[in-house]
């Protein structure tokens, strides 16, 4: 490797699973030259968070990343981890960072039926990754008053809208997003679904949100017409936009195929849903990309605190590392591209091509045992499934 890989490291079980993939998998294979940012969150105490932005900014300066998932404080962390502060979700700060669009994607085996009959493709979620909910300002109304949206021009124009009355108790929430943002996302969207050769969907609630929605609405199809109609068209793909109600309803009876455009909560929540419908969380892969070209790439689940749990208690888990070695993978294989390193991009190929085949042979974690309708399945632990992986991988180098 010429350039090295930017490696955040992360909590609990994955954090486990993460060294056993490199102990048996890359270490054994590759020369591993990553530069390390640890995020578990000991770490992000320690340094009061700096490692992550740190580790933000590595991703800028080399182009590509890998990370494993991170616990994201709340108040139970706080006393878990006796916290100075509770932190903020370093997924969070690593988007604000890279102001990137998150798509999200199913790993496929053939013995795993989606739970939606008619879905024979892939869905790709691509969520924006910046503002909406995720940025907002919040309160909580004990005493009646009047709420207002107040914006002051940097000229000190003022214009000031009623939110509400309040005759008692309530909440509001104040949004926001940014144009610059909303085209980066719609450039990534477009250059995605070009690079896949698939359609693009993007949907909203625009007929409720007249400006706010119909601000995406409008960017997307402006940069549409203006820089990828003939593009899309020589590639023989569509853009397509409907309403999210519409979306969901065309989504459920469609083949799958496309990639699936959504504001930043409708990804969160929709990448969930169609992850849990082609199986199961821990086969999708996610990757954030910057508007300039610089990759992040993770698993879509988290640390899996149950499991981790039992782990501590010396009892046997079954944490599938799909979806964080399909991470590996997905870094491996572009820092290859960008590098000019076809060896390293033929590693990656082949590392996913094992763990595959290893599936197929009927070889899987428990949780996928119960989903699939391979016969003569064999349940095995992590470590084991790692194992086995390495075993057809090593038939597949020679
Ligand atoms: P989670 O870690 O995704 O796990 C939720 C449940 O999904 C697990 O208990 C397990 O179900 C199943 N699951 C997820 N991944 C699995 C895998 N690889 N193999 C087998 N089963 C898997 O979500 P969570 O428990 O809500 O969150 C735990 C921590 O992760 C939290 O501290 C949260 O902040 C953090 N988190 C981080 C990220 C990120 O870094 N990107 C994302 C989400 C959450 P069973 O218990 O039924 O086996
Ligand atoms: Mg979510």
């Amino acid at each position: 490797m010429k350039t090295p890989l930017v490696e955040m490291d992360g909590d609990e079980m994955t954090r486990i699973i993460w060294q056993e993939i490199k102990e048996i998998l890359l270490i054994p294979y590759i020369e591993l030259n990553t530069e390390n940012y640890d995020l578990g969150l000991k770490k992000r105490d320690e340094t009061n968070d700096r490692i992550t932005v740190d580790a933000a900014n590595a991703t800028r300066k080399y182009g590509v990343a890998v990370k494993c998932a991170t616990i994201t404080p709340n108040a139970q962390r706080m006393e878990e981890y006796n916290l100075k502060e509770m932190w903020k979700s370093p997924n969070g700060t690593i988007r604000a960072i890279l102001d990137g669009t998150v798509f999200r994607a199913p790993i496929i085996v053939d013995s795993i039926k989606p739970f939606v009959k008619t879905w024979k493709k892939p869905i790709t979620i691509a969520r924006h990754a910046y503002g909406d909910i995720y940025r907002n300002v919040e309160y909580r109304l004990d005493t009646p008053g009047k709420a207002e949206l107040v914006f002051t021009a940097t000229d000190g124009k003022v214009s000031k809208q009623t939110i509400h009355d309040f005759k008692g108790p309530g909440v509001i929430m104040g949004m926001h997003n940014i144009d610059d943002s909303i085209k980066s996302f719609a450039r990534a969207c477009f250059n995605y679904a070009l690079d896949q050769k698939q359609n693009l969907w993007f949907a909203t609630k625009d007929t409720i949100s007249k400006k706010y929605d119909h601000t995406f609405k409008d960017i997307f199809q402006e940069i549409f017409d203006c820089e990828y109609s003939e593009k899309f068209k020589n590639a023989g793909i569509e853009y397509f936009y409907t309403l999210i109600d519409d979306a969901v309803a065309r989504i459920i009876r469609s083949e799958g195929g496309m990639v699936w455009a959504c504001k930043n909560y409708d990804g969160d929540v929709m990448s969930d849903m169609v992850a849990t419908a082609f199986g199961s969380l821990a086969m999708m892969t996610s990757v954030l990309v910057s508007p300039e070209g610089h990759y992040e790439y993770e698993a879509a689940h988290g640390t899996v605190t149950r499991h981790y749990y039992s782990y501590l208690k010396g009892e046997a888990t079954s944490t599938n590392p799909m979806a964080t070695l399909f991470a590996w993978t997905g870094a491996l294989r572009k820092r290859g591209e960008m590098d000019g390193l076809s060896k390293l991009t033929e590693f990656a190929d082949k590392l996913e091509a094992a763990s595959i085949k290893t599936i197929n042979e009927g070889v899987m974690l428990k949780e996928l045992a119960l989903l699939s309708d391979a016969e003569n399945k064999k349940v095995v632990s992590t470590v084991d499934f790692l194992k086995e992986i390495r075993a057809r991988l090593d038939r597949i180098m020679q």
